[in-house]
């Protein structure tokens, strides 16, 4: 009796489809049904139940959670009713356990088949989609596995060696659309961006989701809401606030701002600018969106790049000069040269820290002190005595410490060899970026904001490859859709944060050098690289202009739309549908472009908002 409890997910996806190669007998596949999927999970559902009949596979069968007298309650009615939210907003998974994995213990414990395997002494084989990419999960519950008298725990996928992306490409060469994350539309684990995107698409679902949230709002004592430390609905407003900023780039008869049209002169970009950093409160006032983009980082790459424009060697970013020193520009306000010389001396404080941890390190480890250092520019940057956080205890968090015992020889008293055991304390550098971001919010008490960590991610990049667009090659990953929990799929594939040449918000004019609005986001790819459509929608344009080059625009419905632009080929035309992560065009280097790059832009009812809110960030959790 092999039984899969099916997700709907990338992972359970593949694992039915690398089953049927293979040829393992499946005789039932469950999928437990809170109630509250996202309609794209249903509409798979049906996708999916149409392949397993084609290919001689059992449907999927849909179980959920029942009361005593057996009237179903989805997970949303719980939560209404209680006046609360799902457990995990609390910090427990009682949702899951309740919603997910006992409506297909109890439908086992009742089917005739599995009755027989259990009264024959033996167990129930459960197929699992833990894919060959996360070891760790597998780990965690094997002494449960073993333990189980009832079900026998497969994990294909690692057997098969199979991780996210060789999934990805199994379903694609099945000729299935790939499914994108199941998740509740109101789930607590959704990411700021994903709250965005759902929004966007299933606004009606999102109305359910607050209203949850404002019913269970007066009873909430240790948490704010379904953000847990922060309230969706306080999100959404602070985020309508956002709309006040694309008036920056006033609506004209060039859809790019790569190319023509109207700008603010860099004399007041940068005073007002210089008024917002340099004063909280107005900082406060402006809002959060405003001051990201504004952020000190791109505030003084304008700064830098107008006031100083013209001579090459005045022309260095504040990155550039703390990083690498050398003479501060002339005329450079005495409060700037004092921020420099503190990240200065910060960077100094980190180098001896980072050399006192790395000789507890390991042959063939070592810290990116590059990475170090862009993060701690990010957070520290203007800040109050920034050098008092550059100790040991910053760099502490891009390690852990293991304790490992060795072999060493000595020579006793009587002069002979003896060897004996010694333990010692390794430290072993952290892969995972998120676990940097949770060890440093432990350690500052407070959790970097998206802007701030996106910052870092641009400094790290500026510093490491150079603000050039000119690539050439094929880069990884580009091939494989990159898609996140909301179906949000990244036009170039996953690791589009270390190809962000420019940001949206200000910029220097690579043609006038003048400073003004950047209306989307550039991101370095080498000439042919496949461009994906981000969400399912309708192609409203596709076509050549003098600043985009060939471009491609795809309406999303609800207000969203995406742009593609300096193509080098269409492969779309004006009315045809796409599905998420098709691909849509080839990258070039066509209109007003300096080299190969892809312009990205996101716009939510006509106004160029910043791709960065949408885009899905590499930590992925099935
Ligand atoms: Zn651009």
């Amino acid at each position: 009796m092999n039984v899969v409890g099916y997700g709907g997910g990338t992972n359970s996806t593949a694992m039915l489809i690398g089953l049927w190669q293979r040829r393992i007998p499946v005789d039932l596949i469950l999928f437990a049904d809170p109630g509250g999927e996202q309609p794209h999970t249903y509409a798979y559902l049906e996708i999916m139940d149409r392949w397993l009949a084609e290919h001689g596979m059992p449907p999927i069968t849909r179980v959920w959670y029942t009361t005593r007298d057996g009237q179903r309650l989805t997970l949303e009615q719980e939560c209404l009713r209680s006046a609360s939210l799902p457990s995990i907003a609390y910090g427990y998974k009682k949702c899951s356990l309740k919603h997910k994995v006992s409506p297909q213990e109890k439908f086992c414990r009742h089917d005739p088949h599995c009755q027989k395997v259990w009264a024959g002494g033996g167990r129930v084989v459960k197929f699992i989609g833990y894919d060959a990419g996360e070891p760790e999960r597998r780990e965690r519950v094997r002494e449960r596995d073993e333990a189980d008298r009832k079900y026998q725990k497969e994990y294909p996928l690692m057997e098969w060696g199979w991780d996210r992306d060789r999934c990805i490409q199994a379903i694609q060469e099945a000729g299935l659309p790939l499914p994108g994350k199941s998740s509740c539309f109101f789930c607590p684990s959704m990411k700021r961006r994903e709250i965005r995107t759902l929004y966007h698409r299933y606004p009606e679902l999102l109305g359910r989701a607050l209203a949850m949230e404002d019913r269970a709002r007066p009873h909430l004592t240790s948490i704010k809401g379904l953000g847990r430390n922060w309230a969706w609905r306080e999100f959404l407003e602070h985020d309508k606030g956002q709309l006040a900023f694309p008036q920056v780039f006033p609506e004209d008869n060039l859809p790019c701002s790569c190319g023509g049209g109207h700008h603010m002169s860099p004399a007041i970009l940068v005073k007002a600018a210089a008024s917002i950093l340099t004063n909280e409160k107005s900082r406060k006032a402006v809002g959060w969106v405003l001051t990201a983009v504004l952020s000190p980082i791109i505030l003084l790459l304008a700064f830098f790049c107008t006031t100083f424009s013209g001579g090459a060697e005045h022309n260095r970013t504040v990155v550039d000069l703390c990083f690498h020193g050398g003479a501060v520009p002339e005329g450079t306000p005495a409060e700037y040269q004092a921020y420099i010389q503190e990240m200065r001396d910060s960077f100094a404080l980190l180098d001896a820290a980072m050399q006192a941890v790395e000789g507890q390190m390991e042959e063939g480890d070592g810290l990116d002190d590059i990475r170090v250092k862009a993060v701690f520019f990010a957070l520290y940057f203007g800040a109050d005595d920034p050098a008092a956080h550059a100790g040991q205890a910053f760099v502490d968090c891009f390690v852990t410490y293991e304790e490992r015992t060795r072999t060493v020889t000595t020579v006793d008293e009587e002069g002979n060899e003896v060897e004996t055991q010694e333990t010692y304390t390794v430290a072993v550098s952290i892969s995972d970026f998120q676990q940097v971001w949770q060890n440093i919010r432990h350690l500052t008490g407070a959790e970097a904001t998206p802007e701030q960590q996106a910052n870092a991610d641009s400094v790290y990049n500026v510093v490491k490859y150079g603000a050039s667009t000119g690539t050439e090659g094929w880069i990884p990953g580009t091939d494989v859709p990159f898609i996140g929990a909301d179906g949000f799929c990244s036009p170039i594939g996953a690791g589009w944060e270390s190809r962000v040449t420019s940001e949206f918000g200000y910029r220097r004019d690579p043609f006038t050098g003048e400073t003004r609005g950047h209306t989307g986001m550039d991101l370095a790819v080498p000439t042919g690289t496949p461009v994906r459509a981000a969400l399912p929608g309708t192609v409203t344009a596709a076509q050549y202009h003098s600043s985009y080059g060939y471009y491609v625009m795809i309406d999303h419905g609800n207000g969203l739309s995406t742009l593609y632009a300096h193509n080098s080929q269409l492969l779309v035309r004006v009315g045809q549908t796409v599905e998420t992560g098709d691909i849509v065009s080839l990258s070039g280097s066509t209109g007003r472009s300096t080299g190969p790059h892809l312009h990205f832009e996101v716009r939510v009812n006509g106004q160029r908002t910043n791709p960065r809110y949408y885009l899905p960030t590499t930590s992925y959790e099935e």
